[in-house]
Parts: structure tokens; C-alpha cells; sequence
């Protein structure tokens, strides 16, 4: 059956890691004869300034009927004073919302040869290999009731930590089958020792592991996790946990990796719908000087290729070029201290040559 893509540049670097990772895809879907109906469309800040709307109805109409989304990255300096409703990065939130992707995958790697990189040393970064599993659509950040109470004394601000067992299982059972596809371990994360709601999460987990008997799962505190992530993550294999817990240990996890230019993420629904973008944001502070890194770009088709596209080997092959391009000591400017760096147009051409030549 045809699949389709929907890309979506954005704004900033965001189109210029799109134009590279539009290449590599071109060249597989030549490769490989594939059927894909590709459209493309702008989002953002680049939207509101054509269309008065960071994401117009037609392109959502569009992306609700895609089986895969590729978004490059909005927002920009001269969006900041625009209403909320208006800025660039309401059509990121939008099309989460819409499409009901709850969960996000982000994965955390490091390639050897770029450890110098990493804040950590070096024994305790290498070979780093994580994939964080974050609830995005529920607990806290969503639950009612919240808000701010003014006219009464003390004045307070509240919000609601809240999940169903539904939402539980259905991102842990993401989590349990990504485990299944890894070394098939996963740690749990919650606050059980003093939130009830982490209590229900660990026991619905729990509960669910009896399915999955050939995954070792574990469960730890979040404050530990955070600990745990900086002084031995090689530990973990796949990491699940809420919205909030998720958020900050996702970005403990991008850090150690070095450079945000490397780490692409995918948000999912349970039709496997999913929308695949790098980790980083438009960098204003670079766009339009060719210098940015596009591998978290093209490593997020791959992930597209893997979770929405049945194709998990060419998610593989990608991988595997990547790794190679890092090996062969390619390196854009953000990955090398040395003043000998290529460009973001380099990049893609030399992924594809090493997709060609089967060096992959
Ligand atoms: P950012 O990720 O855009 O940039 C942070 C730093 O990392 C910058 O110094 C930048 O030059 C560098 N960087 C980022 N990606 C890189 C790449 N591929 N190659 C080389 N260097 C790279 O974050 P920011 O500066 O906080 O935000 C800039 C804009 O992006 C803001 O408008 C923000 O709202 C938006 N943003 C968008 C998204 C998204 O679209 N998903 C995510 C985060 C931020």
C-alpha cells in the first residue's frame, strides 16, 4: 500500500537539514523503487508569514492523512512577540494534540569517536546507548483541574498529576516492544516512594511485564535516574516514564551525547502514525550559514523508515551510513574543534555514496 510522507521544513536550519535529509530519501526511494507519496508544505513561522497561521488547516488535514511526518524545526527572533496563538512553535503543540502522538521516542547515542565531546569521561560515556520512552500527551502537564487562585490568601498555583491505566499501557507497551527490538531491558521511572499516581504507574507496569517475559524491567526513582544518567548510563537499555520525568531526563540524556546536531526523536500514535524531528530547535544563531548539522535530521527519516514505514532496514542502512560517515572522520562543524570542517550540503551526498557502495 502507498505510504505517505509529509515534510515539513520550518523555519531556520530547519530547511536546511530538511534539504538533506529530502536527498538521502530520494536516493532510496530510487534505490528501492519504493511507493511513497511524498507532500510538502510550510509550517511555522515560514507559515505565518504566507498564510497568517504557523500551521494552516490544510497542511493538519494533510498531516492527519501521513503515515509519516518529517519536520525539520520552527521559530525564530522575529516571531518572539507574535500571540501565543500565533508563534511558530504552536504548530509543533498543534499537530501533537491533533494526531495524539503520546509517545516520544529519543533516543541518546554516542559514536566513540566523538566522546572528547561529551561533558563525561570518556570510560563512563562509551558506547552510550539509550532510548528514552516519554509520555507526551497526559500526566501533569495536561491534567485537570490546574490553575491560579488569586482571591484567596496565601494566593496558590496548582495542577493535577494524573493518568489513567490506559495511558499507562499504552506507553509502556512502546516501551516493552522497542526493549523487545534492543537488548530487551527497561527501567521504569517514577516517583512510587511519594506519589500515588507513580504507585498505580509501577504497578500497571508491572502488571504488563508478564507479557513481555523475555524483557528484564526494573523500576527507579526519577531523582535517582537523573543521578544514574550521568554516573553510569550504560546501565540502561530503554528508559520509560511520565511527561515531566521524561522531559528532564530526556534532555540529561541528549546532553551526554555531545552535540544536539546527532539526536533525532519520533512521536507516536497507536496507529504508528508518527512525527520524526531532530532534538534541536531553528538555530537563528547559524541559519543561512550552511554549517549545520543535518544527521539528526536524516537520522530521523530513519526512525520514520523504522516505525511507521515497515521498513526497518533501511532504518538500519541509514544507521549504519551514519556510524561509518563519523568513522570515516566526516565531521560538520559543531562535532570538531579543528578549524577543517564540511558543510551541510556535503553531508548528504556522502551518506548516499556510502548507502551505494554497501558500505553501510
Ligand atoms: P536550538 O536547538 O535551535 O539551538 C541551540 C544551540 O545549538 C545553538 O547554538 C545552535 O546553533 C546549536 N544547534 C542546534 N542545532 C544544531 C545543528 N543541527 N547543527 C549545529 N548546531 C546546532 O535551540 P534555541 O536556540 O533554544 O532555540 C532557537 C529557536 O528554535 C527558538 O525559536 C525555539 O523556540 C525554537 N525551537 C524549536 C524546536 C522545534 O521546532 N522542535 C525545538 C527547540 C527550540
Amino acid at each position: 500500500m502507498t505510504k505517505n510522507i509529509l515534510i515539513l521544513p520550518g523555519d531556520g536550519i530547519g530547511q536546511e537539514v530538511t534539504s538533506a535529509m529530502r536527498e538521502v530519501l530520494h536516493y532510496l526511494i530510487d534505490e528501492q523503487g519504493i511507493d511513497l507519496n511524498i507532500s510538502e508544505r510550510d509550517v511555522g513561522g515560514s507559515s505565518y508569514d504566507q498564510f497568517g497561521t504557523p500551521l494552516t488547516e490544510e497542511t493538519l488535514g494533510i498531516a492527519k492523512n501521513s503515515d509519516a511526518i518529517l519536520f525539520g524545526a520552527v521559530g525564530g527572533p522575529q516571531w518572539d512577540d507574535l500571540d501565543w496563538d500565533h508563534r511558530p512553535e504552536q504548530a509543533l503543540l498543534a499537530l501533537r494534540k491533533s494526531l495524539g502522538l503520546f509517545a516520544n521516542l529519543r533516543p541518546a547515542f554516542l559514536f566513540n569517536e566523538l566522546a572528547s565531546a561529551s561533558p563525561l569521561k570518556n570510560n563512563i560515556i562509551e558506547n552510550l546507548d539509550i532510548l528514552i520512552v516519554r509520555e507526551l500527551t497526559g500526566g501533569i502537564y495536561f491534567g485537570e483541574p490546574r490553575g491560579i487562585v488569586e482571591n484567596e490568601s496565601p494566593k496558590y498555583g496548582f495542577n493535577t498529576m494524573i493518568y489513567n491505566e490506559d495511558e499507562i499501557r499504552r506507553i509502556a507497551k512502546v516501551a516493552f516492544e522497542a526493549a523487545m527490538n534492543r537488548n530487551k531491558k527497561l527501567c521504569s521511572v517514577e516517583k512510587a516512594n511519594v506519589l500515588e499516581v507513580s504507585k498505580f504507574w509501577r504497578s500497571i507496569v508491572t502488571e504488563m511485564s508478564s507479557e513481555y517475559p523475555e524483557v528484564e524491567l526494573s523500576h527507579q526513582l526519577a531523582d535517582n535516574t537523573a543521578m544514574q544518567l550521568v554516573l553510569n548510563p550504560n546501565q540502561y537499555d530503554v528508559i520509560v516514564s511520565s511527561n515531566l520525568f521524561g522531559d528532564m531526563l530526556s534532555d540529561i540524556a541528549a546532553t551526554l551525547s555531545g552535540s544536539i546536531g546527532m539526536l533525532p526523536s519520533a512521536s507516536l500514535n497507536s496507529s504508528s502514525q508518527g512525527m520524526y524531528e531532530p532534538c534541536h530547535g531553528s538555530a537563528p544563531d547559524i541559519a543561512g550559514q550552511g554549517i549545520a548539522n543535518p544527521i539528526a535530521m536524516i537520522a530521523s527519516l530513519a526512525m520514520a523508515f523504522e516505525y511507521s514505514l515497515d521498513r526497518i532496514d533501511l532504518a538500519r542502512r541509514i544507521e549504519s551510513a551514519i556510524k561509518t560517515f563519523i568513522s570515516n572522520g566526516f565531521r560538520t562543524k559543531d562535532i570538531t574543534t579543528s578549524e577543517e570542517f564540511i558543510k551541510t550540503h556535503e553531508v548528504a551526498p556522502i551518506i548516499v555514496s556510502l548507502l551505494k557502495d554497501g558500505h553501510e
